[in-house]
């Protein structure tokens, strides 16, 4: 006999300005933990669908971020994830990130770290920087 839970959650789809109210029932085991994603509706499109049930299974958020540069005319670069990755390596990440230096010239969009933390996903510099 299952001993899950289903529940009705609302949340907005925050992949578009239009944030769609979700409303999503989930099936939860008895840790409360996400066991099945029984319906979505309240989204516009597709993509309201896939965020839901990845928000609930492994969220991601793009990465935002400085690290420290050598040899600039700024001492910090602005860098982000060039796209999502698990909120759950947020904090690993940053650990990486923290002990990093770039050295001058950086230009937008150049990597700083390559697949960080084995995502395929690059940490890129989000602006110009020259050397001092
Ligand atoms: S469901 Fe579609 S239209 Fe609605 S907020 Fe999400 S992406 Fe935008």
């Amino acid at each position: 006999m299952s001993t899950n839970v289903t529940k009705t959650l609302q949340f907005n789809c925050t992949t578009c300005p239009s944030e769609c109210l979700l409303t999503v029932e989930v099936e939860r085991d008895v840790n409360g933990s996400v066991a099945a994603v029984r319906s979505v509706t309240g989204n516009s499109c597709p993509r309201g669908d896939k965020f839901a049930r990845q928000e609930l299974t492994c969220p991601v958020r793009v990465l935002a971020t400085t690290v420290a540069v050598s040899g600039g005319d700024e001492a910090l670069l602005p860098v982000r994830t060039a796209e999502a990755i698990p909120l759950a390596l947020h904090a690993q990440a940053m650990a990486l990130i923290r002990g990093q230096v770039v050295n001058a010239p950086i230009h937008m969009g150049d990597v700083v770290l390559k697949d960080l933390l084995d995502t395929n996903i690059d940490l890129i510099a989000s602006m110009d920087i020259d050397p001092a």
